[in-house]
């Protein structure tokens, strides 16, 4: 049984991982050229940044005990205590999950076409110029609530618990020092202005290197006054924050990066969403707030309601099952 999944974040490829050990035939497709989605690290030459979630905790068994084999695989390490991240970079734990898993990258999905058992994808950006895919059984939405929402009514679908979801965006400016910085501390928050957090990147285990390398995370209120500021004034007000912290030293690279959707402030308050008429599912962070966990939870969730709907059960069975 042929399943689309769109995302290849924590929550879509928990999900696929999950429909793969029980026998499913499942695609992933993905809009941009990694895997992980908010997992983010960005590499420039010897540089690496983790410009989106900093680091990852484990509060219930699942997520515990998957976390556990991702430590054993070494895709996963302790930064602080509890404190959690992928090793070398942010996306591993995300591609130890797509192992085995037909993913389709830079392939964004605008469209969804035709219905249960005959559903079909309209990509405008797909690879070798294919601009639909299909037949499938069953599509499932990985993608934040507010992207969720128009593909959804391409096909005429409404999900009323998505439209209350609220993100908040953020800009992150990444630096790079050859100087000595005053920063003594793993991360920091500034109390006021427009700074959040800052983390210095060469602490996290994996991630040493030549120079020091410091991501910082604007706040929720300052993201959204300038989401649209032009990115040199933006990057000049966020490092002009930091001076203080950062004693003489210069940057030798500075890059901003914007997430519009980062971090669920409102969430949809149901673990996952499936239609088993339609057969079309959605899951994503918006389910149970702005952590990796939530969104694996959501994942493996829907996997789970997916595998019952469907009637496949039996490990490995590649026909419908009772
Ligand atoms: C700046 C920042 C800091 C954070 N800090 C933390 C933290 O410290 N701790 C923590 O636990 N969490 C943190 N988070 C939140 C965490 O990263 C997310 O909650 C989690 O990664 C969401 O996973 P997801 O699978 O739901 O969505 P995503 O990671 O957004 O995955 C969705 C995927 O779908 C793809 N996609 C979207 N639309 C389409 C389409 N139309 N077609 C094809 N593909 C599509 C995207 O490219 C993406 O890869 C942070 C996030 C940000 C941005």
């Amino acid at each position: 049984m042929k399943i689309a999944m769109i995302g290849a974040g924590m929550a879509g490829l928990a999900a696929a991982n999950r429909l793969r050990e029980r026998g499913f035939d499942c695609t992933v497709f993905e809009k941009s050229r990694g895997l992980g989605g908010r997992m983010a690290t960005r590499r420039v030459d010897a540089l690496q940044f983790d410009h989106g979630a900093q680091y990852f905790t484990a509060r219930g068994a699942r997520f515990r005990s998957r976390l556990m084999q991702w430590q054993t695989r070494g895709v996963a390490a302790e930064w602080l205590p509890g404190k959690w991240v992928g090793m070398p970079g942010m996306t591993a734990p995300a591609r130890s999950l797509g192992e085995g898993i037909e993913i389709i990258q830079g392939a964004r999905v605008t469209g969804l076409d035709g219905g249960p058992g005959h559903w079909r994808l309209i990509s405008d950006t797909a690879p070798n110029g294919a601009h639909e895919y299909g037949l499938f059984e069953a599509v499932i939405m990985a993608i934040p609530a507010p992207q969720i929402v128009p593909l959804a009514a391409s096909a005429g679908i409404r999900f009323p618990e998505l439209e209350s979801v609220r993100y908040a965006p953020c800009l992150t400016l990444m630096l790079a020092f050859d100087a000595v910085t005053d920063l003594h501390e793993w991360s920091l928050s500034p109390a006021e202005g427009p700074i959040a957090w800052m983390a210095r990147n060469r602490t996290k285990p994996g991630r040493e290197g030549p120079l020091e390398t410091l991501v910082a995370h604007a706040t929720p209120a300052w993201s959204r006054q300038h989401v649209d500021t032009p990115t040199e004034s933006a990057a000049e007000t966020l490092l002009h924050a930091l001076r203080p912290h950062l004693g003489a030293a210069e940057p030798v690279f500075r890059m901003l990066h914007r997430w519009l959707y980062a971090r669920v402030e409102q969430t949809a308050g149901v673990p996952y969403l499936w239609d088993p008429i339609r057969q079309v599912g959605a899951c994503g962070d918006w389910a149970g707030g702005p952590r990796v966990e939530a969104a694996f939870d959501s994942g493996e969730a829907l996997a789970m309601a997916v595998i019952e709907s469907l009637g496949r059960t039996r490990q490995g069975s590649s026909e419908p099952g009772g």
